[in-house]
Formats: C-alpha cells, sequence, structure tokens
C-alpha cells in the first residue's frame, strides 16, 4: 500500500466510522482439507482503503464500471483481511499475522477469530509472511511488542527482510509512509533472533514451499501447498476481484515496484488457470478461496465459496 498518507487512512476510517455501520467482524471461518493438510481461513477484519487507491491512472469509465460492478460506488472501500490457517501431520502453521491493534480499528480481529475458529494460537508451532505490510506483519506484536505466539518460528524471505531492515526501505517509500518501516522494523525486531529467512522453492515443511511473487513488494512471496491441482496463498499478488483478474495491467497504489507486480500477476494467473489450482487472496471477498479462468483476452475469479 504505497503513498499511503497516514492521515488520509485515519480521516477515511474516521468518516466510515462516522457514517456507517461495520459490517460483522466475525464470519464463520471456512475450512477444507487440501492433500494431507487441513486449512482454515480466519478473518482479520478488514481495512478501510479510498477507492483512488485501487487504480488511479486507469481509465476512469472503465473502472467506474468495475467498480460498479464489484459494489463499490463510493469514496472508500472495505478491503477483506483473510489469514491462512494450515495445519500438518505435526505443525499448526500461520500464513501472516494480521494488523494487530495499531493499524485500524477495524483490522486486528484475528486472535479473537482463531478463538472462534477453536484454533489455540499458542499451538502455534510456525509463521510465515508473505509481506511485510503492516496488514499482514503488525499482529505478530502483542501492545508492549511482546511476540503474541512467543513459541512459533517464523519464515520470512530474505529479499523481503532485507528490503524492510536496509536504507533502500525510506529511500523507496514516500515520507508520509515512514511509519511503514517503523513498524515492520518493530515487529521483525521482535522476532529477530526466531527467524529463519528463506528464498524461492524453499520448503517449510514437506509439501508447503515458498514461490516468488515479487513487485507488491520487492521480496514478496507466496506459499504453495501441495495436494489435487494444488493450491497458492497468493498474499497481495490479486487484491482484487475483478481488477486483479480483468485488469492484471492495472496499477494498484499498493504496489512498491509496479511493473514487477504486472509481470508477477500474469504470471500467476496464467498458472492458476492452467493448473486449476485453488487460490486463497488475502484481499478477495471472504474467504477469499477460488479458481481463475481464462476470459476474454484476461481472466475471471471464481469464488469457490
Ligand atoms: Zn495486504
Amino acid at each position: 500500500m504505497s503513498k499511503l498518507s497516514r492521515r488520509t487512512l485515519l480521516a477515511a476510517t474516521a468518516a466510515s466510522l462516522a457514517t456507517r455501520a461495520l459490517p460483522a467482524s466475525a464470519a464463520a471461518p471456512f475450512a477444507f482439507k487440501h492433500g494431507a493438510f487441513e486449512v482454515t481461513v480466519v478473518s482479520d477484519g478488514h481495512l478501510v482503503l479510498p477507492t483512488s487507491f485501487l487504480a488511479p491512472s486507469a481509465p476512469a469509465a472503465e473502472r467506474e464500471a468495475l467498480l460498479n460492478a464489484a459494489g463499490q460506488t463510493g469514496e472508500q472501500y472495505n478491503s477483506p483481511t483473510n489469514v491462512t490457517v494450515v495445519r500438518s501431520e505435526r505443525d499448526l502453521i500461520l500464513i501472516d499475522m494480521g494488523s494487530g491493534d495499531r493499524f485500524m480499528p477495524t483490522a486486528g480481529k484475528l486472535w479473537d477469530n482463531l478463538k472462534g475458529a477453536g484454533i489455540d494460537k499458542a499451538k502455534i508451532t510456525k509463521v510465515v509472511f508473505t509481506h511485510g505490510h503492516p496488514d499482514h506483519l503488525w499482529g505478530t506484536v502483542d501492545e508492549l511488542d511482546d511476540l503474541v505466539t512467543p513459541d512459533a518460528s517464523f519464515f520470512v524471505a530474505r529479499a523481503e527482510w532485507d528490503f524492510w531492515t536496509g536504507e533502500n526501505a525510506t529511500r523507496g517509500l514516500p515520507a508520509e509512509r515512514a511509519g511503514f518501516v517503523t513498524g515492520a522494523r518493530r515487529n521483525y525486531a521482535a522476532i529477530k533472533d526466531k527467524v529463519k529467512l528463506v528464498n524461492a522453492e524453499d520448503d517449510i515443511v514437506a509439501g508447503l514451499r515458498i514461490i516468488d511473487t515479487p513487485g507488491h513488494t520487492q521480496g514478496h512471496v507466496s506459499i504453495e501447498l501441495a495436494g489435487s491441482d494444488g493450491l497458492i496463498v497468493g498474499g497481495d499478488v490479486l487484491t482484487h476481484p475483478l481488477i486483479s483478474f480483468q485488469y492484471p495491467q492495472w496499477k494498484p497504489i499498493a504496489d512498491h515496484v509496479p511493473d514487477q507486480a504486472i509481470a508477477t500477476r500474469r504470471k500467476l494467473l496464467d498458472r492458476l488457470a492452467t493448473d486449476r489450482s485453488k487460490l486463497i487472496g488475502f484481499h478477495l471477498p471472504y474467504p477469499g478461496i477460488g479458481v481463475v479462468e481464462r476470459k476474454d483476452a484476461a481472466y475471471r475469479f471464481v469464488p469457490a465459496a
């Protein structure tokens, strides 16, 4: 979510709270078997974002029509945040940790919703991060900066760790988003003794593998689960149920390296449509699970639930 001014965000959030009722925060957990794994998608709540973030440079009429079709007619929209939990024979694995309590009042519901799904956070053994943005990383620590899952080990893509901890993090982002860097470093500092830096093709456990999907952020990765036609937990490669599929070339404000993000989107879409693998999208409508089909010269998302 680059160029995201904290002030804009806070104003947008406040306005939203004032003008409409919040949707129910606790969606019923969605769970299914996939190969040797049991997969549960748990909501962390949602983000409230300016609609203009979706694709500011796209042709206005086409963008308008698409947003209307997605039911997004106002200045702001709610972006769901779906956290994936994978149970293997020996491990309970969390993919991303949600926003925690310092990003937006509408998010940070993961721990309550996990409990509602009958999952004990104390039993989480491994945490894998797709990238270092607030809505994926800031739930790592509690209000005292202590780890929420102190017994877990953590897995971060090497390129992502290097980006947020290196000099280019502040150079590559607009000044008003320095808070994102501070937040990433705060959460990374809490895991530094327990983190394992990983690369593309590394297995976290047998059948659960890191795949390289850079562009949204410099070191953004997705997670592939073996079994039947495959399942890819795609993080923020495909963030909107219509735009990301019909117009993968449009540039959401959130992408750090826009042209690389477009190339990654096209590559993942092609793979998903060819392999018929399932996709779980972090920001797609809960539970964010579906398959991708080719449509005209592009693609469409077909929700499975
Ligand atoms: Zn995100």
